[in-house]
């Protein structure tokens, strides 16, 4: 899937592209049609899951492709100058946005803000601005002044611009609420209400929250028609049977031969081994292969024909090893993998989730392991952020690394996980397994008895934080060594 088939504008297409965007988020490849189609959404997705792009990219393309003004529009700011000439008393024209979109926080306004101008670089006619409490009203006025087409506004300080006049929406044509659930939790529900009953009916609203149940979900159905709802893959998908572990690996050769002892495992019966690149797919499982394993690559490079027949020989078992990219193993469903292992970290935090779900089918235990270095803590915390769930760091005897994991992620457990264990023993309000010194690795029993649900404790993101405030770069998610959406 690219950007292309989601039938964006040329102009937007190019821009994400020059963003470094290769292949469309889950979520971005649902929501973005949809949204052209003019339906409203009400999506439940994470900060982290490519939402910002989501919504925007679907508006910005409603309005360049919309007819252009009849006559050549003069912004209030040209109409002041003219009457200033006239001599006659200046009166404020309010401006009039056709597009609204309210988060919680200045920072995310700032964040949206920026990605719209990225996503609206070749458009001449597209201007965005943050209407945000805290700011300097002249500052603010001047903003107004130039009728941008789009507003980004948390909802205290756009209501006082509304109540003096400043800001008509009887033009709004797209309403966004981003973060819907935060808003309500930060006491903004009367501000929403008060600002949605000023847009017109027939606009076109989108809804993006962590969850939408109860009372944002109340409010959601409220303020939408008919809307398409979108449900992401998100905590509430805790894989509770997948024990999740990290180990750090110093370099690809300690990956690899760690790649070869896990694999071993007398307790696996079939793992998925996911890699960031079709060529390494190739390569690994070639390797595999020499070193005896009963290993196969799948990859969107390959005809249907052979993809299939690669998946049969894993359902028969005539596989044992499958080394795949993220697209290619969408929705695989082979109750005897046990092991998943991620050789390079996903590029979106969802798809670690959907990788790791490739284990624990049928109600079996499942183990998914990373493989990471230590400049990819990072990215393993932002799949915690996601999944709500801590993943331990632990050692495996004979294959220490050089450097030891960061003291905030190894296990307090003082004999390694016991065989069977399937959780990730957070507490809630536990943020790390902070003994230092990492316990070594037992077995892995898979017929073990679940033992209850983990209880990861879920952190909320700081205003505006998130994958996306804590990176500046998230494409690269899982390292500079590769190119992304080589899927
Ligand atoms: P968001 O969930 O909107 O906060 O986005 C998280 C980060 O992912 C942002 O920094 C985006 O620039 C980035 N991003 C969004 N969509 C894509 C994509 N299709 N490919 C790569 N990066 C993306």
């Amino acid at each position: 899937m690219s950007f292309e088939a989601l039938g964006l504008h040329a102009t937007i297409v190019k821009a994400v592209t020059e963003a470094g965007y290769t292949v469309p988020t889950p979520v971005q490849a649902q929501a973005v049609p949809a949204a052209i189609g003019g339906r409203d959404l009400l999506v439940s997705s994470q900060t982290g899951s490519g939402k910002t792009a989501a919504f925007m990219l679907p508006a910005l393309h409603k309005l360049v492709s919309a007819e252009p003004a009849p006559a050549p529009a003069r912004t209030p700011a040209q109409e002041a100058q003219s009457a200033r000439a006239r001599g006659e008393r200046v009166r404020f024209t309010a401006a009039k946005p056709k597009m609204l979109v309210l988060t919680p926080t200045r920072e995310l306004a700032l964040q949206v803000t920026t990605a719209t101008e990225k996503y609206g670089s070749y458009m001449r006619r597209i201007r965005a601005v943050s209407i945000l409490g805290g700011m300097p009203y002249p500052k603010q006025m001047q903003l107004l002044s130039k009728n941008p087409e789009i507003l980004v506004a948390t909802p205290g300080r756009l209501i006082d611009h509304m109540e003096s006049g400043k800001i008509d929406f009887s033009e709004l044509q797209i309403l966004v609420l981003d973060e819907a659930d935060r808003m309500l939790d930060m006491g903004f529900i009367d501000d929403i209400e008060k600002i949605v009953a000023a847009t017109p009916a027939d606009r076109q609203t989108m809804l993006f929250s962590a969850t939408l149940d109860g009372v944002v979900g109340s409010m959601a159905r409220r303020i939408t028609k008919d809307p398409m709802v979108i449900q992401i893959a998100s905590s509430s998908n805790r894989h509770e049977n997948i024990a999740q572990r990290v180990h750090f690996v110093d370099d690809l050769s300690h990956k690899n031969r760690l790649l070869d002892h896990l694999l071993r495992d007398e307790s696996m019966d079939q793992a998925v081994v996911f890699t960031a690149t079709k060529r390494d797919a190739d390569t690994i499982a070639d390797r595999l292969n020499i070193a005896g394993f009963a290993a196969a690559a799948l990859h969107g490079d390959m005809h249907q024909g052979a993809r299939n027949r690669t998946l049969d020989s894993l359902r028969r078992g005539q596989v044992r090893v499958l080394v795949a990219t993220d697209v290619a193993a969408r929705g695989i469903d082979v109750p005897n993998i046990t092991h998943v292992v991620n050789y390079d970290l996903p590029k979106f935090p969802e798809d670690y989730v959907h990788r790791i779900g490739r284990t624990g089918r049928a109600g079996r235990n499942g183990l998914a392991i990373s493989l990471v270095n230590h400049a990819e803590n990072m990215n393993i915390k932002r799949i915690e952020r996601f999944t709500k769930q801590l993943i331990p760091a632990t050692v495996v005897e004979g294959f220490e690394p050089k450097r030891s994991a960061p003291a905030a992620r190894t296990s307090t457990r003082p004999g390694g996980w016991k065989p069977g264990d399937g959780r990730n023993a957070a507490k809630p309000g536990q943020r790390s397994f902070s003994k230092p010194g990492a316990p070594r690795e037992g077995g892995y029993n898979r017929d073990a008895a679940p033992r209850g649900p983990s209880s990861g404790a879920p952190r909320r993101e700081g205003s505006g934080g998130g994958y996306r405030g804590s990176n500046p770069h998230p494409r690269s998610f899982d390292g500079a060594r590769r190119t992304f959406g080589d899927n």
